[in-house]
């Protein structure tokens, strides 16, 4: 292994080739030895071709032509390589992960989901006025207890609506997103003896479950079995996500990542 920096200037790990000795490739695919091979191969062959090996020297001729299969076995192997390769996502051979076209739809279809999602949850959201300055119910954990207290909402980390915190009904625990940051409202004291200030919760399950869909009792119960959601006391006129919440470029890639992940 050798080091190289890179357009930051920073050190970054790379191979040195065996045969011309640069950086950034190895022997297999040196484009100085295959080019070598190709003139040896031409030379070998022009001097077969010819045939003025010295009389009774069939040595150098014997040489010559294994030598010219060595060659030609070694630029094919450099030709080739890759080209048996099986792509890493959906197996089949011919392609490569970035050119996958079932990796491509998957992708597509991914970020039509959230777009989707992403648009029904603002829609949801501006309905009940969940938004910056809007008040709500929450529940504090204090030194003794769990008590219900009131909040002010700070933020709304809009980015953090990904696949991976969608609300699905027939998930086995569905979970709304977690992208409230609540200012707690009043004096609370944790278990640590230090002052509540804030905290970060889900959005309303009726806000999260964006398409109304009836959950069965067992469901509804292990969602609030973790930490209970937010309830709205009074909501803002104006809820205004950043324009790049359901820009195509912020989906894809959010897109691509979920697909990957997953395999
Ligand atoms: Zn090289
Ligand atoms: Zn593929």
């Amino acid at each position: 292994m050798a080091y190289m920096t890179d357009e930051n200037g920073n050190y970054k790990r790379t191979v040195r080739c065996g045969y011309c000795y640069q950086m950034g490739h190895n022997k297999g695919s040196c484009p100085e030895r295959k080019k070598d091979l190709a003139a040896s191969i031409e030379k070998t062959k022009a001097r077969l071709k010819e045939d003025d090996y010295p009389v009774g020297d069939d040595w150098s001729r014997r040489n010559d032509q294994r030598r010219l299969e060595n060659y030609t076995e070694q630029l094919n192997k450099m030709l080739n390589k890759g080209k048996n390769r099986k792509c890493s996502y959906c197996g089949e051979g011919g392609h490569n992960r970035k050119t996958c076209q079932e990796r491509k739809n998957d992708i597509v279809d991914a970020a039509s989901v959230l777009t989707n999602y992403r648009k029904k949850l603002l829609s949801k959201m501006k309905d009940v006025g969940l938004g910056v300055g809007a008040i709500v119910r929450t529940q504090v954990r204090t030194q003794d207890d769990t008590v219900s207290a009131l909040g002010l909402v700070e933020n709304i980390f809009w980015e953090n609506v990904t696949h991976d915190n969608m609300f699905r009904a027939d998930d086995w625990r569905p979970s709304p997103p977690n992208i409230v940051s609540i200012r707690v409202l009043g004096d609370y004291t944790n278990r640590w003896g230090e002052k509540v200030g804030k905290q970060l919760n889900t959005v309303p399950v009726d806000v999260a479950n964006v398409d109304g869909d009836v959950l069965d009792p067992d469901r509804t119960e292990r969602i609030h079995s973790g930490y209970p959601a937010l309830q709205m006391v009074s909501g803002v006129d104006n809820v205004v996500a950043p324009a790049k919440f359901l820009w195509p470029e912020t989906i894809n890639n959010l897109a691509k990542v979920h697909v990957d992940e997953r395999r």
